[in-house]
């Protein structure tokens, strides 16, 4: 059933009785062609360029518990495409670009809100570094303006410009980053595998995998053994223990990351804001929350549950850069789970197991990277090529050193 105007209003005028059912919930198949283990957002982007872009139609995406269950419904909902580094930069510009048409491509609303996103500065070697930035932004094709403090002023008058200790001297915007609904993503990009014949299953957690003679045979699921000339892993802060069934120690390691949400106020915030002498992000949703977030757990787990020095931190973030939301009381917060890589930079390639494809180690930020996440692992599966945008994402960077260290800061995850 295709959304439109028209089929709203025959819908409205029917009592709304005629809805179909956004995705079917079919019983596995005994094989296909591709299983993709993990129903999150890059696995079902990747189910839906596989049938888009490569008619890879006889495919199941499995999950061991409900659709966006996952990071994919807990993280922050920021997209952006301001990287520094020649190896990111294309990748993430051609997802903001592909987040630019995805409603159209889903026929779905997802909210695509490219409100700006408005990273501050505070000493002049800071904004020598974001200036770095943006010109590398500028000559990838993508949008950067640096702003000076009168007109960060202009957009967000009530942050501290005077803070003793961090001053804000001005600031780099991306006009064209923002914010997506994230249920809205994962919803759209089922709707759409699932029309053009792809299975969701749910609550059908991979238990082990079936390899002879180095190649990858199918999936040990809670629900039966599933068979498959090609597996696909995109499982996100599960990464470690997925791969370890299957033989694989992953340059990955995964941590908690908290984010919070206020009560309602009138509108206040309508850019992006992230502080630039710590680790704090903030945005304002349709409801009215300042929904913001900080650093990851500094110790290593697979429970999707934060602790409070983490909040703490976030916290000391948030009243340095906006003192005002002392006065405001959290309605919730709640944590998922993020793959860490060694270097910050996510890893998509095939691995020593044939037919075996591995897509992770996302870190913060992986729900930017959606919709290019999946386009570019749909490739690397249908041709066995990496696709252009991803060639750097491989294992052997580990091996040979020629690691991705957006940051510059070294192996050490919550500096990333
Ligand atoms: C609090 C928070 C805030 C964030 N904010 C941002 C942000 O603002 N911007 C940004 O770009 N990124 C952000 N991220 C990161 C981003 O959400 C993740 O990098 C991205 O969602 C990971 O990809 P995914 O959607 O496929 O992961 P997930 O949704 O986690 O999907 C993985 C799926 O694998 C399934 N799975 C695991 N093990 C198995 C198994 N054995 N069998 C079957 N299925 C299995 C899980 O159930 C899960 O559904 C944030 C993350 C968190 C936690």
């Amino acid at each position: 059933m295709r959304y439109s105007i028209a089929s709203l209003v025959a819908n409205a005028l029917t009592g709304n009785r005629n809805w179909k059912p956004v995705w079917r919930e079919p019983e596995p198949k005994p094989a296909y062609d591709v299983v993709i283990v993990g129903g999150g957002g890059h696995g079902l982007a990747t189910a839906h360029y596989l049938a888009k872009e490569h008619g890879i139609t006889n495919v199941a995406v499995i999950d061991k518990s409900y659709l966006g269950s996952g990071n994919v419904g807990r993280n922050t909902t920021i997209v952006r495409s301001n990287y520094l580094l020649p190896e990111n930069e294309p990748f993430y510009e051609w997802s903001m670009k592909l987040w630019e048409g995805l409603e159209q491509d889903l026929n779905y609303n997802t909210m695509v809100s490219q409100r700006g996103v408005l990273n501050v500065f505070h000493s002049d070697g800071q904004r020598d570094a974001f200036v770095r930035r943006g010109n590398a932004m500028l000559l990838h094709g993508a949008d950067a303006q640096l702003l000076d403090r009168e007109q960060v002023r202009t957009l967000v008058p009530f942050i501290d410009f005077d803070n003793a200790r961090f001053p804000v001297r001005g600031g780099l915007l991306q006009p064209r980053g923002g914010t997506v609904r994230h249920d809205a993503v994962i919803w759209g990009y089922a709707r759409s595998a699932d029309t053009l014949g792809v299975d969701i299953i749910q609550n059908c957690a991979a238990t082990g995998f079936r390899i002879e003679n180095g190649r990858i045979l199918g999936v040990e699921t809670e629900r039966g053994f599933i068979g498959a000339k090609t597996v696909a892993l995109s499982v996100a802060g599960s990464s470690g223990r997925v791969a370890q069934m299957a033989g694989l120690r992953l340059p990955v390691e995964s941590h908690a990351l908290q984010a919070f949400v206020t009560e309602g106020i009138k509108p206040l915030l309508d850019t992006v804001i992230t502080f630039g002498a710590g680790h704090f992000y903030c945005s304002q949703s349709d409801k009215g929350g300042l929904v913001f977030g900080g650093d990851i757990e500094g110790y290593n787990s697979y429970a999707q549950r934060g602790n409070l020095p983490a909040v703490e931190d976030v916290a000391e973030g948030g009243m340095a850069l906006m003192p005002a939301i002392g006065r405001l009381r959290i309605l919730r917060s709640w944590a998922g789970l993020l793959d860490m890589s060694m270097d910050g930079s996510p890893i998509m390639d095939h691995t020593p197991v044939e037919g075996l494809y591995f897509n992770g180690g996302w870190c913060y930020g992986g729900f930017k990277a959606t919709p290019a996440a999946g386009w570019c692992f749909a490739h690397l599966i249908a041709t066995g090529q990496p696709h252009p945008h991803a060639t750097a994402y491989r294992f052997d960077r580990f091996g040979t050193g020629r690691v991705i260290d957006e940051k510059g800061v070294g192996a050490q995850p919550n500096l990333h």
